[in-house]
């Protein structure tokens, strides 16, 4: 999907700040940060949004969020994991993408 943002992203076409990768994941700091930590934990295959993705890569895509957690220090303090999925779900890249949020005390319910 040349087309697609973060499919180019992998691709290198596209620069990020990448935080890690696996063999099928890529976490990268979100260029328009919400939070102190805002990392994209996204699947390097093209998939629209998580219904369409096999719970073996939605388990790594959870796993590598788990590993940013650590890694970003938030784990023990606490943080949010977010799938914005279609148009009510406020989704505006439409490869799928897991937002790793934390650093402040995030508000609830969202906007
Ligand atoms: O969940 P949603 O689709 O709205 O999130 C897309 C995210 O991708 C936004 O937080 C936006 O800041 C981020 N983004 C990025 N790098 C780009 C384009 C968008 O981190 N080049």
């Amino acid at each position: 999907m040349t087309d697609c943002l973060f499919c180019r992203i992998v691709a290198g076409e596209i620069p990020a700040t990448v935080v890690t990768e696996t063999e099928t994941t890529l976490a990268f700091r979100d260029i328009d940060p919400k939070a102190p930590t805002h990392v994209l934990v996204i699947p390097k295959e093209h998939h629209t949004a998580i219904g369409d993705v096999d719970p073996v890569l939605a388990g790594q895509i959870l796993a590598t969020a788990d590993q940013v957690a650590k890694s970003e220090g938030v784990d023990s303090s606490g943080y949010r994991l977010v799938f914005n999925t279609g148009e009510d779900g406020g989704q505006t890249v439409f490869h799928v993408h897991c937002h790793v949020l934390g650093g402040r005390g995030l508000t609830w319910p969202p906007g």
